[in-house]
Order: structure tokens, then C-alpha cells, then sequence
């Protein structure tokens, strides 16, 4: 049987796939939410007095009556049993980026050996699993298992249905036995109330007396690759490691630009669709999709919510995402550098704040140079990225995302802030001492009387920036298509929290000792302008002479996790983290080791990968075509016919050269003994991934050589264009 029968076999089974017949899709008012335990559900089930207590809790963060939490338990079992819930998951969020959930049932055996639902309160408010097998970074050892879940009201409960059942799911936090986050939504709700704490102190300061609770928005566009299932169990990198190790560029990419927002593909609408109703089922306001720039990636944005509901429905899209492509036959890439050489997969995590009273306090208004309250508010942006630009670096430093960023059309690893024309200038003003006024609107005619004109915005948008102002909020775009968005998150509420807190006691200060408060305002933003200014920068940050700017300017270039992580243990951040109560010094030191430790794992299952699929599938395919070589050229010299020798000769000497890599790759994944978490990820950044890179080399060469019947893996032609 030729090595390429399962490749021949899976693109026979994909031409012949055929789509699902057509049906009428439900209405929007009949999916939205119809799948979550919203407040007017709760409304209408629960007595006046324990809603009004419940509505407290979640709009101000009172502490919860355990008698409130009795009725609302027995009225959302009611409402989870009546849709066919047996079943009730507390749902956290450990540190691995993924989504936990242990289940247990609502059956009560009783004695007379009947049963019964039965769902108290106490169970509703918290749960104890066995959190021992989770990473924690050295908080808890095996011995001291215990580990709390507990319900995050201000997070609506839903049911997740499956073909054949459904549970109810409860949106927790998870915890140790001593009170330490293990998870990533404490650390998210903490940094929340941190930023409302200093944004509050800051209004006030700025003449404000009625203000709201702050709160963080956040809007993430899911960037993802969809692959035909076939193909991807033909790769064992791409089932285990999610990303493809080893393919030769085909020979069309994405040259013409013309997967970028073309017409969608019918069999990946048909998959979308089913996703957004979905989501709309769990009341999540899916909003944009389109094709993205490489062949077969595609994005997905919902309708920004806040921070902490945008975040546990980020965790549930990317499940659907992957649940939903099994049903349609493919196989969902969430990995941020699927194919080398082509476009990667960010999720850019669109981030604001504002209340009730005071709306978005990023929006500029059509006058920002006369906006006092924006202006302080983006000052504080600006001192924050900044002075903390490295721990920006730090929350978005994974494996996967190492491959990403800075390579192909992704931000580089080097932290900056645009803020477009206008802000520039309004802030450059600043600087110089003399304020007059911003850049205004101008009128765009297209020529053509039919057409209409229209207002141009005053700043144009920069794709190349890490972290760019895009009109009423800024943009983090160097955040992993596979993250969760949470540490991000937690890292720019925590800093804003920080930069306010100290512009808001200069202020106070200032305008305590009789400075008016505009003239205090403005001296300050010079302040930060002369001091932070250095980190905003408008032109194009994929070039070579930004990096080489940068460095004069004195930013933080950190281009692997090697380099990234260690800043989480720095004392500067430290002390950030203590000082705005978001995550004590041993919280934040747990926080280096998991993810050091998921690092290193991650790389040495790949290279794993490397290893066996060089020995077993490339290594025999390059033998087993030289073998039927070797007898033809045989053959054609008993003939006397001059044979082609070159291909034989350069098979022979690729397949050599690759073995000889994955001995020097296996010598160094052996090596175990590192005086420091730090020299690992240096080991693995520095000598594993190289190695790596040298093993692909010889495999992609001989890709191009060895006679496709004798080729085992799917090539990237294959995977990236045959739907
Ligand atoms: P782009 O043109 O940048 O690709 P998209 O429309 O794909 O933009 O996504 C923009 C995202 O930003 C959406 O999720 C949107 O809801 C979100 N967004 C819009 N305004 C805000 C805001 N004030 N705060 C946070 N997110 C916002
Ligand atoms: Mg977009």
C-alpha cells in the first residue's frame, strides 16, 4: 500500500462531502439567551425581596445571604431540571488557559431508596473539588488537596446541551484551601474592583460628585484556522501539538491577498452559523465574522461586554469553536502559528472603561484638546504601557505565541502605544506647553453625485501596533488566538488602577496647595509626556528601524518566553500586584512557575514530536523512495542508459542530515539538571526550539523531493486549500 493512501483517501472524502439540507434558521429574539438564567428569568421566578438582595450583590458586590442563595437555587434547578438538566457544573478557569468543570448530579437518593432533585444553596455558592492535579505553581502540594469553587454572581449561570443532555452550568471561581487564587477570574474581579477604586478617587478628584461603579469593557476578536478533519488525524503535530512542525510553503499563499475578507466559503458559513446560534443561545452577542488574511484563517468578534462576563464567554466560544467544527467535519486551529511562513491567529483584545454616570472614559469626544477627563485617562495609558510594557509582554508570552509575534504581519515583541494623528498631536501640544486644539474632522467626496459624503476620521488606524487607540478604546493585539483573555485583562486594569492612583494624589496635591485643577492637569500630562512619552510611536512597527528606534529609545525587546517570563518576577511588579491587592507575592510567584513549567512542556512535547515523526514517517518515506529509485537507476544502468542520479543522491544526503539533527535533538531534550527554572527556559528557547528548526530544514527539503506516493503527511497545499 503506498505511503499517501490516507492523504489520497482523505481528499477523496472531502471532495465528496456533501452540505447539510437546508433549514429555515430560528429567529434572534427566539435564541438570545434562551439557554442562560438571565436576571429577568430570575425576575420572574424569584420572590421581590431575595431578587432585590440578588441585584444588589451583583450590581455593587454585597456580600450574598446564604438564605437569598437557598431560593435562588431551588428556582434555577427548577428552571435547569424543566429543560432536562440532571446534572450541575461548577465551571473555573485554572491556569492553563483552558476551561474546567467537575459535574454532579442533582439526584438525592433517599432512605426509602427513591429520589429526588435536590440543589441547596450552599452547593449553589460553593463547591470542593479535589483541586490537586491542577497547576498551582508550588501554592498547594498533593497532600493539601483541598480547593474551593465559588459562585461568581456578577457571571450568569446557562445550560450547555449536548446531543442527548444538558447541564447547568455555574460560573465559579477556584481557590486553595488557604485562600489563594488558582485561577484566572479571581485575579480578574480583583483588578476590576482595584481600576473602579482609582478611577472613582481620579473622577472625584475631577470635580465629579455622582459617580458609578467603573467597570472594564472588553470586545475579542478570535482569530482561528479551520482544517478538514481528515487531514488533520493524518498529523500527529497537529492532534497533539496543535500546530504543524514540519510542511514545505505552497506554492500559492496568501500572495494575492485574496483571502482577506473574500466571499466565505459555503461549507465554513454553514459551520459559522452554527456557531453564532450557539453562542446567541448562551447570550453571547456574536456580532462580526469574516475570512482573515491567510487561506483557511477566519475571525470571529462578538459585541463588547464587561471585562469579566467577556471573559468566561471568550473561554465558552473557543469550546464551541472546537465542538461545533467536530460536527461539520473539521477541525478548529486555535494555535497561534498553525503553518509557518503564514499568517498567525491573535485575539485582539479590544479594552475600555466607563459607568453609568460617565460613559466610555476613553471616548475623545469631537474635541479632545478640551476634554479634560479623557485626557488624564489616556495620560494614564501612556505612563502605564510605558513603565509596565514588559509585564504587557510578560501576560501574552506563551509557546505558542513565541512563534507569532513578530513574524509575519503579527506586532513585534516590543511594547508601544499609537494613538493616531490627532491624539498625537493634542498630546505633542501638551508637551510643548501650549494647548490650542485637535485636528478636526475633515469631509471626504468621492466624485460621484450619487454617492455620499462623509465625515473622515481625524486618525488613521495602524495595524502594526501592539497596542493601538481605534477611536474610543485601545486595542491589545499581541494577545494568543488560544488565551484567555483574562491575564491581559488583569495586567492593563491593574496598571490603569496604578497610573491613576498616582496622577490622582499629584492632583490632589496640586490642587490642594491652590494650583487650578486644568493648569494641575496639564503640568502633570507634561510630566508623563517628557517621561513616558517615548513609548508611542506612530510608524510602522514590523520595520527593522523600529526595532533598532526602540532600542534607542530604550524599550523592552523581549522576543521569547525565555526573556518575557522572568519579568513576572521582577520587584517592580511585584510590588504593583501587592500595592493594588490583585495578587499577593506568592500568587504572583505560582503565576512564573506555572507558566515557566507550561513553557518548558510545551517545547519538549513538540520536540518529542519532532523526534518520532522524523524517525517513523519521514525517515521510512525517504528510504522507501530511494529503495524504488535505487532499482530503477539499477535497472537503467544495465540498460546503459545515463541515469539520473542527483534526486537519489540528494534524498540520501537530506535524510542523513535529518538524522543527524534528531540525534543532537534527543542529546538535548536529555539533559534534566538546571540549577534555575530560568536556565531551563533558556535551555529550551535557546538549544531545543534551534534544533528543532534544524530537524524541519532536512524534512522540508526532502518534502520537495521525495515522490508524493511515498509522502505520509497531508502537505500544506492540501490542508490549506482543498475544502
Ligand atoms: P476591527 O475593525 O478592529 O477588526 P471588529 O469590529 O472586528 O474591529 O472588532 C472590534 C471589537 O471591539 C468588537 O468586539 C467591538 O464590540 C469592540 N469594541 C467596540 N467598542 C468598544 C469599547 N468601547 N470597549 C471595548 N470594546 C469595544
Ligand atoms: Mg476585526
Amino acid at each position: 500500500m503506498p505511503a499517501n493512501t490516507s492523504r489520497v483517501q482523505a481528499i477523496q472524502d472531502i471532495t465528496r462531502r456533501t452540505l447539510p439540507p437546508p433549514t429555515t434558521p430560528p429567529s434572534l429574539e427566539s435564541l438570545w439567551a434562551s439557554d442562560v438564567y438571565t436576571l429577568a428569568k430570575m425576575q420572574q421566578h424569584l420572590p421581590k425581596e431575595v431578587f432585590k438582595s440578588l441585584k444588589k450583590t451583583i450590581e455593587t458586590g454585597a456580600t450574598l445571604d446564604i438564605k437569598v442563595a437557598d431560593v435562588v437555587a431551588a428556582a434555577m434547578k427548577e428552571w435547569a431540571t424543566a429543560r432536562g438538566a440532571l446534572f450541575y457544573a461548577h465551571v473555573f478557569y485554572p491556569l492553563t488557559n483552558a476551561t474546567a468543570e467537575k459535574h454532579d448530579g442533582f439526584i438525592s437518593v433517599q432512605g426509602d431508596g427513591t429520589v429526588i432533585t435536590e440543589f441547596s444553596g450552599k452547593v449553589l455558592v460553593q463547591g470542593e473539588p479535589d483541586g490537586s492535579s491542577f497547576p498551582n505553581g508550588g501554592i498547594r502540594g498533593t497532600s493539601h488537596a483541598r480547593g474551593y469553587t465559588a459562585w461568581d454572581v456578577t457571571s450568569p449561570a446557562y445550560i450547555m446541551e449536548t446531543s442527548n443532555g444538558s447541564s447547568l452550568c455555574i460560573p465559579t471561581v477556584f481557590v486553595s484551601w488557604t485562600g489563594e487564587a488558582l485561577d484566572k477570574k479571581t485575579p480578574l474581579l480583583r483588578s476590576i474592583a482595584a481600576m473602579n477604586k482609582a478611577a472613582k478617587r481620579m473622577l472625584t478628584v475631577l470635580g465629579s460628585k455622582e459617580i458609578a461603579t467603573v467597570n472594564s469593557s472588553c470586545g475579542a476578536e478570535q482569530e482561528y484556522f479551520l482544517v478538514d478533519a481528515a487531514f488533520a488525524a493524518a498529523r500527529p503535530d497537529l492532534v497533539i501539538a496543535g500546530r504543524t512542525l514540519f510542511g514545505k510553503p505552497p506554492a500559492k499563499a496568501q500572495q494575492f491577498d485574496d483571502h482577506y475578507f473574500g466571499a466565505i466559503a459555503e461549507r465554513v458559513q454553514t459551520f459559522m452559523q452554527e456557531v453564532e446560534q450557539r453562542m446567541y443561545k448562551l447570550g453571547i452577542p456574536a456580532k462580526t465574522r469574516h475570512n482573515e488574511v491567510a487561506p483557511g484563517q477566519f475571525e470571529i468578534a462578538p459585541f463588547f461586554e464587561a471585562a469579566n462576563v467577556a471573559s468566561d464567554h471568550q473561554q465558552l466560544t473557543m469550546t464551541i469553536l472546537k465542538n461545533t467544527a467536530k460536527r461539520h467535519g473539521l477541525v478548529c486551529l486555535l494555535h497561534e502559528k498553525p503553518f509557518a511562513g503564514i499568517n498567525g491567529s491573535g485575539k485582539h483584545v479590544n479594552w475600555s472603561v466607563g459607568n453609568a454616570t460617565h460613559g466610555n472614559l476613553l471616548d475623545p469626544g469631537d474635541a479632545p484638546h478640551d476634554n479634560l477627563q479623557f485626557l488624564v485617562f489616556c495620560g494614564a495609558v501612556i505612563r502605564m504601557v510605558h513603565k509596565y510594557g514588559a509585564l504587557l509582554r510578560a501576560v501574552v508570552a506563551t509557546a505558542s505565541n513565541d512563534h507569532r509575534l513578530g513574524a509575519n504581519e503579527a506586532p513585534p515583541a516590543i511594547m508601544s502605544v499609537y494613538l493616531g494623528t490627532q491624539l498625537e498631536d493634542v498630546f505633542k501640544q501638551i508637551q510643548r506647553g501650549s494647548l490650542t486644539g485637535s485636528k478636526a474632522k475633515s469631509i471626504m467626496n468621492l466624485g460621484v453625485d450619487s454617492l455620499p459624503t462623509f465625515a473622515k476620521d481625524p486618525g488613521d488606524r495602524n495595524r502594526t501596533s501592539p497596542f493601538a487607540f481605534t477611536g474610543n478604546r485601545f486595542e491589545f493585539r499581541a494577545v494568543g488566538s488560544g488565551q484567555s483573555v483574562s491575564g491581559p485583562l488583569v495586567a492593563m486594569n491593574t496598571m490603569l488602577a496604578d497610573s491613576l492612583t498616582w496622577m490622582a494624589e499629584k492632583l490632589e496635591g496640586a490642587v490642594a496647595s491652590g494650583t487650578p485643577l486644568t493648569a494641575a492637569a496639564l503640568s502633570l500630562l507634561k510630566v508623563i509626556m517628557d517621561e513616558h512619552g517615548a513609548v508611542v510611536f506612530d510608524g510602522n512597527g514590523y520595520s527593522a528601524e523600529w526595532h533598532k528606534l526602540a532600542e534607542e529609545r530604550g524599550l523592552p525587546n523581549l522576543p521569547s518566553c525565555a526573556e518575557a517570563l522572568p519579568v513576572l518576577k521582577e520587584k517592580a511588579i511585584e510590588d504593583l500586584f501587592s500595592r493594588q491587592g490583585v495578587l499577593t507575592p506568592v500568587e504572583l510567584a505560582s503565576r512564573f512557575d506555572v507558566y515557566a513549567e507550561q513553557y518548558i512542556h510545551a517545547i519538549e512535547v513538540e520536540a518529542k514530536l519532532v523526534i518520532s515523526m522524523a524517525k517513523t514517517q519521514v525517515f521510512p518515506a525517504a528510504m522507501s523512495y530511494l529503495s524504488s529509485l535505487s532499482d530503477t537507476l539499477t535497472k537503467l544502468s544495465a540498460l546503459k542508459i545515463e541515469a539520473p542520479t542527483e534526486t537519489a543522491t540528494k534524498v540520501a544526503t537530506l535524510a542523513k542530515s535529518m538524522m543527524a539533527s534528531v540525534t543532537k535533538l534527543g542529546e538535548a531534550l536529555g539533559k534534566h539538571d538546571f540549577d534555575s527554572t530560568e536556565k531551563h527556559l533558556v535551555h529550551s528557547a535557546k538549544t531545543i526550539r534551534p534544533l528543532m528548526d534544524e530537524v524541519r530544514k532536512s524534512v522540508d527539503a526532502l518534502e520537495a523531493e521525495v515522490g508524493d506516493q511515498h509522502w505520509p503527511l497531508p502537505t500544506y497545499q492540501e490542508m490549506l486549500f482543498i475544502k
